[in-house]
């Protein structure tokens, strides 16, 4: 690490927050999501401090996102998204579950050559209750499905779910209809898989269903799936990511003299300018020109573009090069929060993690111990 811009994740918050939410689940089982790079977390090592917190397995996004993550964890690992039949056997040779959308891709699984020795690919029926995305539609379709997989030697049928479209929202009607649709095709089903589960964070914060397994984003990462479910959470939840620089170069300006491209910022009066080693290609967006950074535990505003490596922030007073500047996260009793970041740009939380590049080290820590995440302990 040459350049001083680090993304802090606490693991010991997410295992915190694992194992609140399974006793505020009353023991349910917790899949830990963690697509996307563990929201931009870092999935193995959020992987691991889920399954120490007491998660019991693992979903991501697609096969390319599960197969590196198998030679680290023995947990199963689920696929939420759409896996080509073509690589159903690759699955099962790499012990991960995927995620049967349809009938079509049940036949089209279940009628594929399945070479000897390769082990029975696990299999979790998705249905469409609401969402509008993945899974398939009414209790015909499901019944089908669950007939082929029964019926095929190398489909092992483990699961069974459905995905809710406003479970973070006040109002509850879509996400009760949901529900409704989804209990009656349980019932419909002569007998359930071992795993059924419906509840994403938002949905397991407010109301977890008695006998499920709960898929836990978001809120594993400490952050609340909405600002509603933020005013009404059952337990505290714990930021694990916090992002943070040091001043490159400190400045005076003289009235009249402008910061960055465009120079839409003109200093009205002689005032400290500091330059940050962060900028848009890390993923601190443009839009976040004028949003505030923590330094010396307060707040000061970026000033003028956000360039590509680089940004500017208006000092209150002249600091020292090398100055901490945290760009969210806590700095004495000030805290900017992610939900805080993402108001100010129109989006939600989820983004801004995601947005965060690789060329931003993530930094671990746990306990007294801090490290990157190549496993070089730095303390
Ligand atoms: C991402 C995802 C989740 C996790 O949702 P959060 O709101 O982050 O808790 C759960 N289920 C599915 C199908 C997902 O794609």
């Amino acid at each position: 690490m040459y350049r001083p811009t680090w993304a802090e994740v606490d693991l010991d918050a997410i295992k915190r927050n694992v194992e609140q939410m399974k006793v505020h689940a009353n023991g349910a089982h917790i899949m830990a999501v963690v697509k996307a790079n563990g929201y931009g977390h870092g999935d193995r090592q959020v992987a691991l401090a889920a399954l120490q917190g007491g998660a019991t397995s693992i979903a991501v996004a697609c096969l390319d996102e599960a197969i590196p993550l198998r030679s680290c964890v023995k947990a199963p690992i689920l696929v939420l998204g759409a896996v080509d039949p073509k690589f159903a056997t690759v699955a099962a040779e790499n012990d991960i579950a995927v995620t049967a959308l349809d009938v079509s891709w049940v036949e089209s699984v279940a009628t594929s050559s399945w070479p000897k020795g390769t082990p029975p690919l696990r299999v979790h029926l998705k249905v469409d209750t609401g969402m509008g995305r993945l899974g398939m539609k009414g209790r015909g379709e499901v019944l089908r499905a669950i007939e082929l997989v029964q019926l095929c030697a190398h489909l092992e049928w483990e699961g069974i779910y459905t995905h809710f479209a406003t479970a973070d929202e006040e109002d509850t009607d879509l996400w009760i209809r949901q529900q409704q649709a989804f209990d009656e095709i349980l019932k419909k089903i002569p007998f359930a898989p071992p795993l059924v589960h419906t509840s994403n964070s938002a949905a397991g914060l407010r109301m977890p269903r008695r006998n499920e397994a709960i898929r836990f984003g978001i809120s594993m990462y400490g952050l609340n799936p909405s600002a509603y479910v933020g005013e009404h959470l059952p337990f505290p939840l714990h930021p694990a990511m916090s992002l943070h620089t040091e001043l490159a170069q400190v400045k005076q300006l003289q009235k009249g003299d402008s910061v960055s491209y465009g120079a839409t910022y003109t200093a009205d009066d002689s005032q400290w300018i500091g330059v940050l080693p962060i900028g848009y290609a890390d993923g601190w967006i443009r839009a976040l020109q004028g949003f505030d950074v923590l330094i010396a535990g307060m707040r000061v505003p970026i000033v003028g573009r956000i360039c590509m490596d680089q940004c500017m922030i208006k000092l209150p007073r002249e600091f020292p090069v090398g100055e901490r500047v945290t760009l969210f996260g806590k700095q004495g009793q000030e805290e900017i929060l992610l939900n805080e970041v993402a108001n100010y740009i129109g989006t939600i939380s989820y983004e801004i993690p995601c947005l965060l590049s690789q060329r931003v080290p993530r930094i671990y820590k746990r306990g007294s111990e801090r490290w990157l995440e190549n496993d070089l302990f730095i303390k």
